[in-house]
């Protein structure tokens, strides 16, 4: 058997209990004593073969002192603190080992991904295998709402790294990695009307709630489902009274572009709508806010090098895509090999029944140890 393999399978009830600890330790975007608390504990837990410290964008790094001397290049492993459950889930939703799984909240996305990747890098300091890069870990706080103040830095740490792990869960029950991603984008759009008493003056209103429906219509016919391009108008609000002609109305509106070249199409869609009601005015806000995470040579030449890893663990991974976005966005737009998706292996993130496979705890952690030695190295030449 694969030495890394069986080292991962011997420590399997060590790297449940780390898990244990990161999801009881309950850390929401909106938590900042949450978030620090949980990398104190995350720091503590990496404190003998690492050195950490927090980054000015709030994020925690850090950086493995692993075998081997030759060090050239960087990996960078990325992954978030927050979860999407507020404090206090614990007690409704307990961490728990039940049906081959365990469950609990953030235990998918993506605390054990965190912990496999700890796990990771001690079975290489105890089978004391050479690594011929440096190693860096960067937790950011914020990634469930949009990695706002951590893009930056993100980006900073990434640009010094060769190739990027990121260690969200994979996609369905087995686990495929992540190759591509839509870039994701929002939109406000605010309808000013004509305020004025629905049964008085009713002629001399102009109904924000009226216009906004009609721009809506519109709005949805912008979705290409063959292109992969998805236009949601997701929150609507608008109105104070029903006996008022309305003189505001609002929607938020999320959108979903395969590649960044779709991007400007869609904006000039957005930006030449105009009122059917010419009293009526349109403000629009909004931008891209996570560029697409496209399936490029070096993202396929990394998931090539993973799968062959995989296939001598015995295990065959395949690749998706998805909607959905992770800090892999920002770092595969910069060109740098990204990998995504190869955390833990489960079904349920930001649901009641998140959870994750124990079956797969070793052969995920041994990948994670053996594409720590492989993947940068591999973009150094
Ligand atoms: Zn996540």
């Amino acid at each position: 058997m694969d030495p890394l393999l069986r080292w991962a399978r011997k420590n399997q009830s060590a790297t449940i209990e780390l898990i244990r600890e990161f999801v009881e330790c309950e850390s929401p975007s909106d938590s900042p004593s949450g978030i620090h608390r949980f990398r104190v504990l995350l720091g503590d837990s990496v404190r003998d073969i690492a050195v950490s410290q927090f980054t000015p964008s709030g994020a925690f790094l850090c950086k493995f002192r692993l075998p081997g001397r030759q060090k050239e290049g960087c990996l960078l492993a990325l992954g978030h603190a927050d979860t999407v459950w507020p404090i206090g889930t614990i007690r409704t939703m307990p961490f728990r080992r039940a049906r081959g799984r365990l469950w609990g909240p953030g235990v998918l996305d993506m605390k054990a991904g965190l912990a496999f990747f700890i796990f990771a890098m001690r079975a290489l300091v105890e089978l004391d295998i050479p690594v011929p890069n440096q190693v860096a870990l960067l937790v950011n706080p914020d990634e469930e709402t949009g990695s706002k103040t951590s893009r930056a830095g993100t980006e900073t740490v990434a640009r010094q790294s060769n190739a990027v792990l990121v260690l969200e869960p994979g996609t369905g029950l087995e686990g495929k990695a992540k190759t591509a991603r839509k870039g994701i984008g929002a939109w406000t759009l605010k309808v000013r009307g004509v305020a004025s008493h629905a049964g008085v003056d009713f002629a001399k209103g102009s109904s924000a709630v009226v216009e906004l429906a009609r721009q809506i219509e519109v709005i949805a016919g912008f979705t290409d489902l063959e292109r992969g391009i998805t236009v949601n108008p997701g929150v609507i609000s608008g109105g104070t009274r029903s006996n008022v002609i309305a003189a505001e109305a609002s929607a938020e509106i999320d959108f979903r572009v395969p590649f960044l070249v779709d991007v400007k199409g869609l904006d000039r869609k957005f930006r030449s709508l105009k009122p059917f009601d010419k009293r009526c005015s349109l403000e629009l806000t909004g931008s891209l806010n996570r560029p697409p995470m496209e399936r490029t040579k070096a993202t396929i030449a990394l998931f090539n090098l993973a799968r062959r890893l995989a296939a001598d663990l015995g295990v065959n991974l395949e690749e998706s895509s998805t909607g959905g976005g992770s800090d892999g966005n920002f770092t595969a737009a910069l060109g740098i090999p990204t990998l995504d998706g190869i955390g833990a292996v489960g079904e349920g993130a930001h649901a009641a029944h998140e959870s994750i496979l124990i079956g797969r705890i070793p052969d995920r952690v041994a990948l994670l140890a053996k594409l720590t030695c492989e993947s940068a190295i591999s973009y150094t030449t």
